[in-house]
């Protein structure tokens, strides 16, 4: 063999023994070669696809998309390329990885590069494609893991509802779009009567019980639209956008009579509970959100001397 030969040789092994797809292909994307890594996840062997359109023997190939990039490469003279967040594969090939996170299919990086004759004419394309399974998957668990971070800082383990400080982030949010929309908007405060009894009385986990109970009516009463959080221990605070008072009002003492009507079952005996709830409009004298929370607590501790189990709406002249 001369030398010429042996570099031609060694060549083919190393392209036979590529870890990464190869495939060559004309014009007419007559296939011109077509690796071990192709033969072994296609199923289809060089002998049965070499001159053979390429097609013609993988029907289910996105055409025009290939055909466009292909030509790209072919008119243009330069290298292209194709990405797996972009579109995940070409070929359709099954990822044999035992921890598939979702992905069923190998997914694929390609390039496409052009193939000059001795006249540095381009007569051919190569395809080579590289299986990067392995990082979509870190990828897309990175992305799961930051998902799962960011709602786990803003929900309330206890009652899945937001927790005080997501909620008062969306009381923020909530004060300038309605100062700045003119548009009318309340705020809900509420918190369970005597709660300290129902803890000294039957204990912490019933007492985490009932203030579980109180978190799903709350989800029950409110729209969807509406944010609920738990504000502390058995405090809860609501934003009704596009609510006014009375609107708030007749919400509160659905919410008051619901959870009134609710038994929670102890081992010995059935429990229930009240909750008193201070409202609050927004209106031109609250200077920031916090100012308007205040105003909500003053309703409820209203509420809470004027004899607990019930709604006000916050008052000047009433709650200074
Ligand atoms: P009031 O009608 O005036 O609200 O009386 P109260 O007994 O409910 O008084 P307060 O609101 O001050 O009591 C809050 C109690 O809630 C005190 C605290 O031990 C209890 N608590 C706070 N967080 C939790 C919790 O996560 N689980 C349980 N079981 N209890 C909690
Ligand atoms: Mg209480
Ligand atoms: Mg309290």
């Amino acid at each position: 063999m001369n030398s010429d030969m042996s570099d031609f040789h060694w060549a083919m092994q190393i392209i036979g023994d590529l870890d990464a797809g190869l495939i060559v292909v004309d014009k007419n994307f007559k296939v011109c070669a077509w690796n071990n890594f192709m033969q072994s996840y296609s199923g289809i062997t060089a002998e049965k696809i070499l001159n053979h359109n390429l097609f013609e023997v993988v029907p289910d190939l996105p055409k025009s998309w290939l055909v466009k990039k292909v030509m790209a490469s072919f008119s243009l003279n330069t290298r292209g390329f194709s990405c797996w967040e972009d579109r995940p594969y070409l070929f359709k090939f099954k990822n044999f990885t035992p921890i598939s996170n979702g992905l069923t299919e190998m997914r694929q990086n390609i390039t496409f590069s052009p193939l000059t004759d001795v006249n540095g004419n381009v007569s051919h394309i190569s395809l080579i494609i590289h299986d990067v399974t392995e990082i979509a998957k870190n990828t897309l668990h990175l992305e799961n893991s930051n998902h799962q971070l960011s709602t786990l800082s803003k929900i309330d383990g206890l009652t899945q509802l937001y927790n005080r400080a997501y909620w008062e982030s969306c009381l923020k949010k909530e004060f300038n779009e309605a100062r700045a929309a003119e548009r009318v908007s309340s705020i809900v405060m509420f918190d369970i009567d005597h709660f300290k009894k129902v803890n000294d009385n039957f204990g912490h986990t019933v007492g985490d019980d009932v203030i579980r109970d109180a978190a799903e009516l709350l989800r029950k009463t409110s729209r969807n639209t509406d944010i609920c959080g738990r504000y502390g221990g058995e405090e809860f605070t609501v934003i009704l956008p596009y609510t006014n008072a009375e609107q708030a009002f007749y919400f509160t003492e659905r919410l008051r009579k619901r959870i009134e009507n609710s038994t929670i079952s102890t081992e010995n005996e059935e429990i229930h509970y009240r909750v008193s709830l201070g409202i609050c409009e927004l209106s031109n004298e609250h200077p920031d959100h916090l100012s308007w929370l205040e105003a909500a607590d003053k309703a409820l501790y209203y509420s809470k001397e004027n004899g607990r189990n019930q709604s006000n709406v916050f008052c000047t002249t009433l709650m200074p």
